[in-house]
């Protein structure tokens, strides 16, 4: 990102037919997901479970609105010294890219490598503390790539704002739905929530996907390579992994799965780079 900052002209990376097509499905599918939460409402007011519906959706509101100021207590709104290098470098591709630039956030005891974005209600970047780099590092090629898929996540932030509200609303039903007294109220409901509503909301979680990967994909300077890369070193330990291990990691059905597989991701991800160049 900071390298990015110092090239010449480049081509417009936040526009490409596959992007469109992204954001085109995305909403399609949160339109879907919609369509579905009320069919599920209705039968939960038909099962005299009125209330299940509802409660879900505002639950999970509740909590999407309070993990940014939430998360802030917990872990300190570290800006601007946790990660300077890092920040210098998202600030400069948010002001590229017309969008108000994200706080990246170190979060400690993150058990894995993991990066993640929140664009609602307030923008954030979630990374693992351990893998921030020292004052002076350099930033890993593997995680600058990552932090440019979040960035995709803020390019694409109503979508993946509105997927998360609409398409998860309905997320806590199977939870909530036990309060019913009921296997069978509770048969139905769980049925019709996954099959109604959280299908489609997560086909279109994986068109949003698509999309954060395709703004890396057109950032170019070989980040999406270095994100390719990593998913590939991630399939290879976990081949080494117990057989146990690879099963409960990748017995998951595509349909169930909030990102593409792998496979395709690093298929599209190694398709020519938006501007040529090293990260
Ligand atoms: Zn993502």
């Amino acid at each position: 990102m900071v390298e990015a900052e110092t090239r010449g002209p480049e081509p417009a990376y936040t526009e490409s037919d596959f992007l469109r097509l992204c954001r085109r499905r995305a909403w399609l599918a949160t339109a879907a997901a919609g369509a579905g939460t009320v069919a599920v409402a209705v039968v939960g007011r038909r099962l005299r479970a009125g209330w299940v519906v509802p409660a879900s959706a505002a639950t999970v509101a509740v909590l999407t609105a309070v993990q940014g100021p939430f998360g802030n207590r917990i872990w300190g709104d570290r800006r601007p010294d946790s990660c300077p290098a890092l920040q210098r470098g998202v600030d400069r591709l948010a002001r590229r890219v017309g969008i108000d630039s994200p706080t990246v956030v170190a979060v400690p005891l993150m058990p894995v490598d993991w990066a993640g974005a929140l664009v609602w209600p307030v923008r954030r970047i979630y990374l693992r503390e351990s893998v921030v780099p020292a004052a002076g590092e350099p930033v890993a090629g593997w995680l600058a790539g990552a932090v440019v898929h979040e960035m995709g996540h803020h390019v694409l932030a109503k979508e993946t704002a509105i997927n998360l509200l609409v398409g998860r609303a309905v997320v806590l039903v199977p939870v909530l739905a036990v309060g019913t007294g009921s296997v069978r109220r509770w048969a139905l409901l769980s049925g019709a929530a996954v099959g109604l509503a959280l299908l489609p909301g997560l086909w279109g979680t994986r068109w949003v996907e698509r999309g954060a990967d395709e703004f890396v994909r057109l950032l170019g300077y070989g980040y999406a390579a270095a994100v390719a890369d990593s998913m590939a070193r991630r399939e290879e330990a976990r081949s080494r992994a117990p057989r146990s291990w690879r099963t409960s990691a990748q017995w998951r059905p595509p349909v169930l799965r909030t990102h593409p597989t792998d496979a395709e991701r690093m298929a599209r991800l190694r398709s020519a780079d938006g501007n040529p160049g090293r990260p």
